[in-house]
């Protein structure tokens, strides 16, 4: 029973033997807390776009509108909601399939800074979309990095997408270089709305979202950021997060580099 704890008396072994037992069962139950959390939250996220997709199709069936403008309106809604709930389902299940260990990464000594470019070109539509430029600026002749190319691309382009979903004015600027300590470094910065300080801990947390409202506005499931850092993870990478509200977010991703330089790895 998880719930029970050992008396720790002693501070002898079988002390310490209590106390590790009481770890193990706190560590269970936080596992088991998360994991009913895990499944409310996934109810509660399909549920919100089915009441959508419900609603508004009765609505149409009924003939309980007034315009043809008012049901273009109506059948916008079911169709932006039905693009949520697909991207949702894949996005957990990729998810789970990567807690399970059942990703399988292509690994090889890849060109980071042409699939950065290549991110950014793909993005850079919407960008313009909304009135934003992308500047890039990458260094050539970085060390090669030890990675699979598509899982590298996923996740620039969604800490990309992230950046011009939540920038309204100003633009997205992307730098890559050699970091210290033989590391490739790619920075994400943007002039949107920021994070508070005191949700910087969570924000790549399943289902973490700043503000439930604006995630939706934004068209998030609030797996991108989750799913990002099991790819950094998973390539040896670290990824960091700088923000401020209403000035911008920074993303700064490190990945280690080929220790023989670019051109020996060819
Ligand atoms: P979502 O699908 O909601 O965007 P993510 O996991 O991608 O989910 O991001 C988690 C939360 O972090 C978002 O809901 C948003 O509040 C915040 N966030 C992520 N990227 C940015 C950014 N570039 N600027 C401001 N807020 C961001």
């Amino acid at each position: 029973e998880l719930d029970t704890r050992v008396e720790v008396t002693s501070g002898d072994e079988i002390g310490s033997l209590a106390q590790a037992v009481n770890d193990l069962a706190n560590d269970l139950r936080r596992y088991r807390d998360n994991r009913s959390e895990f499944f409310a939250n996934i109810s509660h996220e399909l549920r919100t776009p089915i009441t959508y997709l419900e609603g508004y199709s009765k609505v149409l069936k009924d003939r309980l509108y007034q315009t043809e403008e008012e049901k273009e309106q109506y059948l916008e809604i079911i169709h932006q909601e039905s693009k949520r709930l697909t991207r949702l389902i894949d996005d957990l299940f990729e998810l789970s399939k990567m807690e399970e260990g059942k990703v399988g990464l292509n690994f090889e000594w890849i060109d980071l800074a042409e699939i950065v470019e290549n991110s950014v070109q793909k993005t850079s539509l919407k960008a313009k979309a909304k009135g934003l430029e992308i500047k890039a600026d990458i260094q050539r002749d970085l060390p090669l990095v030890w990675g699979d190319g598509l899982r590298m691309e996923q996740i620039f382009m969604n800490l990309l997408d992230n950046a011009i979903r939540y920038t309204e004015q100003g633009g997205i600027s992307v730098q890559m270089r050699s970091g210290d300590r033989g590391q490739v470094e790619v920075l994400i910065e943007d002039t949107g709305i920021g994070i508070p300080e005191e949700e910087l801990p969570y924000i790549f947390e399943r289902f973490y979202r700043v503000e439930k409202s604006r995630s939706r506005e934004h068209g998030g499931t609030g797996l991108g950021l989750a799913i990002v850092k099991k790819l950094v993870d998973l390539q040896h990478g670290t990824i960091e997060v700088f923000s401020q509200v209403r000035k911008g977010t920074r993303f700064v991703i490190k990945f280690p580099a080929s220790p023989e330089g670019k051109e020996e790895q060819r």
